[in-house]
Order: C-alpha cells, then structure tokens, then sequence
C-alpha cells in the first residue's frame, strides 16, 4: 500500500534527539552555566574584534574554501593546510564522515559513554551504532576491537571523552588504530585537546599524517570560546578530504567565523590563559568535591563528572534541582547512560566556588 504521506528513510526515527545543557533557572537572579563545557574567560578579544570587522560585509558569501583559515591553522600545527577541510562546528563532519562512508545496514562503533552525536549521526546515515563496552568510565580497546565485524565501517572515539574526561594514551590509540582493517575509519574526536596536560596524550595529528584510514576532528567551540559560531576543522588523509569537500556545503562556515577563528588560533596567549585556568580549577574542583566524600571521575578535559549514588540519599536529578535553585546549572547524563551523575563545566573562580559550597551543604542536610 502507498504511504500517505511523506516518511523519513529508516533509522531517523530511532535517534533520541539531542538536548543541549540548560541555560536558565526560572525564577534565579544570577546564572551560572556549567553545563555545556563552554570557557568561562571567553574568546579571544581579537577574535571578537576580526569577527565584528567581518560583520562590515554580511552581504558577501564567505570565501567556500576557507584559505585563510586552513593556512592559518596549518602554521600553528605545522600542517599542510590541503589536508584541512573547515566546517560548521566539529558535529558538521561526524554528519558529514557518516554520510560519505556508511551505507545502509553498516555498523559504526562508539563506547558506551561517548559522545551522542556519533550514534545520532550513523542513525541519521541508515547504519546501525555499536556499543562497545568502557572500564572505569574510560574506552577499552580491546572491547572496540572485539565490536568489529564485516559489515563495521567507522570507529568513533572522542579522545578526551565527554561526558566522562577520561582519555587513552597515545600508545592506545596506536594499538586501536593497528587493530582495524585498514577499509575502516578512525574518526579521533580532540574537541578537549588544548586542555590535556598528559605527556602520554597526542590527539592524533601524528597517526593522520601517517595513515590512510584516519581523521582528527577539532572545534573552536571549547577553549578557543567561539561555540556561538559554528566552527570547526578536520585533518584528514587527501582522499577523506577529497570525499568531505564533495559532499559538505560550499559555504558551510560563514565570513564571521572564518574571521574570527583565524584571529584565536593565532592568540596563543589568550589559549595559554585558559589552558592555566582550567588547569589550576580542575584540580581544586577534583580535590574539593572529593574531601566532600563524592566520586569524581579523575577529568583531563574542561569538565569532571561527579557520582552521586542514590544510596547517599538523593538521585542526581534531586542535587540537580538542589542546584539549579542556586542558579548553578550542571548536565544530567541519563542519556549518556549515566542516570547517577551530573557533568559540571570548569567555570569561574566563583561559579567553582559556589558549587562546591552548595553541595557541602546538601551533603551537611542529607547526613
Ligand atoms: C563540544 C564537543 C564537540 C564540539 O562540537 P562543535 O560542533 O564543534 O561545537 C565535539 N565533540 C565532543 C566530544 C564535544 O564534547
């Protein structure tokens, strides 16, 4: 019988659509939002001032290649800027590397806490997500292995993690990366890079520059503080970057955020500000919630993940609106398969503050 009316190819309706962090508590005065891993000391003032120049002439389509941009990321890295495609964000290309390399009925693996992009993305291509198991909040190699089958043609992995800040070494992601046929894809997420301070951790440059099944994904949405525009990049073997300019937008990065990328990925000092902030308050945050006698997934990205059991007496959902009267606005992770966490942001010395005296008194209430 002929359907009547139009209906979405297989799979769409499976994906559980994406809800963003939370950005307002009715009824509080004074917000703090910690539940979207965004910078709490912002852009870089000459980001802010290139993107306001470029808002001179709204009326030009953006240059579609983007060349000054990939130049100017290519000399921070030393990378060749041909092997650098831009996009609308990082989630532009987990869309885009889907659509170009999954057909229906492929798999594509993640771990079970991984980015929910990446199964939102294989759905929407018509193949099917698999979950390969994790060991303490962290991605097993050995269990992504173990999920290849015939029909696998992607590997997601988010290095550092989120929601969980865990990462593997730069020895593990070779192992991953030895493990694979070579027709599958290595899709290695580094939107936290910046942040690691590991010298075990390499986000993939070196594997990409040597391998012809694997791409780095990196976002300016994190520590560059530009999420509002949309802009990210990818370095890729030629054919992948071949392949993703045939399909992506001509115009898929707009004038602003060309402008305004070129001018922070340049603002080494500005990176370096953050990267010490973060440092120095993330491990106050671990510290200070830990003496609170709460687990703490030990974090090296811009956020920490803390447990709260409901043997301690309230759900994650109860501390959540414990807090959210208090203007402190945290993430619950139920759809990341963590029901008894909430993620929190790295923030300003106050919102980090704020936080930790809020649930030493939740905890002083429940005891
Ligand atoms: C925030 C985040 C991104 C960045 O997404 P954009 O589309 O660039 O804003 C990518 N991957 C992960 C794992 C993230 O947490």
């Amino acid at each position: 019988m002929p359907a009547t009316r139009p209906k979405p190819r297989p799979g769409v309706l499976d994906i559980a659509p994406y809800v963003p962090g939370k950005s307002n508590a009715p009824g509080v005065a004074k917000v703090f939002k910690l539940s979207s891993n965004e910078t709490p000391l912002g852009p870089s003032p000459k980001a802010v001032a290139a993107y306001r120049a470029a808002g001179a002439h709204l009326e030009d389509y953006p240059d579609g290649s983007a060349s000054d941009l990939r130049e100017a990321i290519g000399r921070a890295f030393g990378l060749d800027p041909d092997r650098i495609v831009c996009g609308a964000g990082s989630d532009d290309f987990l869309h885009l590397l889907a659509q170009a390399y999954l057909v229906d009925g492929d798999e594509a693996i993640y771990t079970k806490h991984g980015f929910l992009i990446f199964p939102i993305a294989t759905l929407a291509a018509g193949a099917k997500p698999v979950v390969a198991a994790e060991t303490d909040y962290t991605a097993n190699v050995d269990a992504i292995l173990g999920a290849v089958t015939a029909k696998t043609k992607i590997v997601f992995l988010a290095n550092p993690n989120n929601p969980t800040g865990t990462a593997l070494s730069f020895d593990e992601v070779k192992r991953l990366h030895r493990g694979l046929p070579p027709h599958v894809l290595l899709v290695l997420d580094g939107a936290y890079a910046e942040y690691v301070r590991r010298n075990d951790y390499e986000a993939g440059i070196e594997l990409v520059a040597t391998a012809e099944n694997v791409v780095m994904l990196r976002t300016f949405s994190k520590i560059h503080g530009l999420a509002a525009l949309r802009l990210g990049w990818m370095f890729a073997p030629a054919h992948v970057v071949d392949a993703v300019n045939r399909i992506r937008g001509p115009f898929n990065v707009n004038g602003p955020a060309i402008a305004a990328g070129t001018a922070a990925i340049q603002d080494l000092e500005h990176q370096q500000r953050s990267r010490e902030h973060n440092t120095r308050w993330l491990n106050w945050l671990t510290d200070e919630i830990g003496k609170l006698g709460l687990q703490v997934t030990p974090s090296v990205a811009n956020f920490v993940l803390i447990h709260f059991p409901q043997t301690k007496g309230r759900t994650a959902e109860e501390v959540n609106a414990f807090l959210m009267k208090r203007g402190l606005i945290l993430r619950q992770t139920t759809a990341y398969k963590l029901p008894h966490a909430l993620r929190l942001s790295v923030g300003t010395e106050e919102a980090n503050r704020l936080v930790v005296a809020a649930l030493q008194d939740l905890l002083a209430k429940t005891a």
